[in-house]
């Protein structure tokens, strides 16, 4: 029998994805670096994770609302190519970890060393498809997801692809802050879609991504911010991050429809004109026709949140006529997002490290989880109480 490790996971075999929720701590094989037995080996690291963060996308599994066919389909595909039965999918990709197993292809190629102090991207891009050739890895039409169609961090042990990993300097971060650059990259994709120096900037949902955001735009010199967002704590916490104003949703005359009275107010706060970037970060579609109706003419509506099923879009024609541009963001810029979030966060001018960890990680009070002590009635608490929660190994 080959060693095991403990894994969070989702198991379809023992939790059908109709009839669960949750995931479960299973012992399960081992991951090891042998490059005699594989040959990819020799491109691959092996990691022990110390703190994984757990994403949207993780709630969107514990909950069993989103990425069942990613889950099930690669678990297929990975039966076959293993000819026996792979129910156990290992979820977790917000990944702060030590190396400790280098292959020979990713010491020579890309410099790896045992007790590197590493994250990850977490799309695993093919390298070889028309977008990975252009340049354009984060939009790869043949990538893989960690924690999602391939093995993740919640784990004594992760092996990855050298390829997709990111050396941190230590010195200027906490490693529970370097564990949440991966969600924190989103927000600097959204937010460096378009220059924001300068400008007035709504951020329509402040959950995690949205927090971030506020942050960030601070910090890239957009002058005036306006949250919305509809629960206490959240606004409140976007205030400290440097929102200038949080006001709260209320309902439009359908349940997909913009709020009129909170667009009135917006435009009163911006001389009339109304925001320049407006960055939707819920995915709700009363949020979208929101972010829509806040922008001025010829502002920049940034999509962001994410939601599956169709979308109604109010006044389409408002977007033509009055020179909307609008914009989707996913993923990160590989390598160029990671770059500047790591600027962002080394920097203490302003200081974001230390506003995410006061703030978003309320200094590690309650958003740091011991793996050890992992119950799925704890965790669900924690996961509904902060905005992110850090499992610590
Ligand atoms: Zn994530
Ligand atoms: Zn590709």
């Amino acid at each position: 029998m080959a060693e095991s490790m403990r894994a969070l996971v989702y198991d379809r075999a023992k939790d059908p994805w109709d009839s669960s929720k949750g995931l479960r701590v299973e012992e399960v094989p081992r991951v090891t670096l042998d490059e005699r037995s594989d040959y990819h080996d020799r491109n691959r690291v092996l990691i022990k994770p110390r703190y994984v963060g757990f994403c949207g996308s993780d709630r969107g599994i514990w909950f069993r609302k989103a990425f069942k066919d990613m889950i099930c389909g690669s678990l297929d595909n990975e039966t076959k190519a293993l000819r026996h039965a792979k129910d156990q999918r290992v979820i977790g990709h917000e990944l702060f970890g030590e190396v400790v197993a280098v292959g020979s292809e990713a010491r020579r190629s890309f410099g790896l060393e045992v007790g590197d102090l590493v994250s990850a991207e977490s799309h695993i891009f093919c390298g070889v498809c028309h977008q990975c050739r252009s340049g354009d890895h984060y939009v790869c039409a043949d990538d893989l997801i960690i924690g999602i169609s391939y093995d993740g961090a919640f784990a004594d042990y992760v092996k990855l692809p050298a390829k997709v990993i990111w050396r941190n300097n230590m010195d200027r971060m906490r490693p529970e802050v370097a564990a949440v650059q991966e969600p924190f990259g989103n927000a600097v994709h959204a937010c460096t879609k378009v220059n924001l120096r300068g400008k007035r900037v709504a951020i329509v949902g402040c959950g995690t991504i949205g927090l971030f955001a506020v942050a960030i735009a601070r910090a890239m010199g957009a002058t005036y911010i306006v949250g919305v967002e509809p629960v206490k704590h959240h606004a409140e916490m976007a205030r400290k991050l440097g929102a200038d104003v949080v006001l709260e949703p209320g309902a439009g005359a359908e349940d997909y429809a913009h709020d009129p009275g909170l667009c009135a107010e917006v435009r009163r706060l911006t001389d009339g004109v109304g925001v320049d970037v407006a960055l939707e970060m819920s995915g709700m579609n009363s949020s979208v026709n929101n972010a829509i109706h806040l922008v001025r003419r010829g502002g920049d509506v940034i999509l962001f949140g994410l939601k599956s099923g169709d979308a109604i879009i109010e006044s389409f024609d408002r977007v033509i006529v009055d020179g909307i541009n609008m914009h989707s963001v996913i993923g990160r810029r590989i390598w160029e997002t990671w770059h500047i979030t790591r600027h962002l966060l080394e920097a203490r001018d302003p200081n974001i490290h230390d506003l995410v960890w006061e703030v978003i990680l309320n200094g590690g009070e309650g958003p740091i989880v011991p793996f050890d002590e992992f119950s799925p009635e704890r965790f669900e608490e924690a996961i509904s109480s902060y905005p992110k929660v850090v499992l610590k190994f």
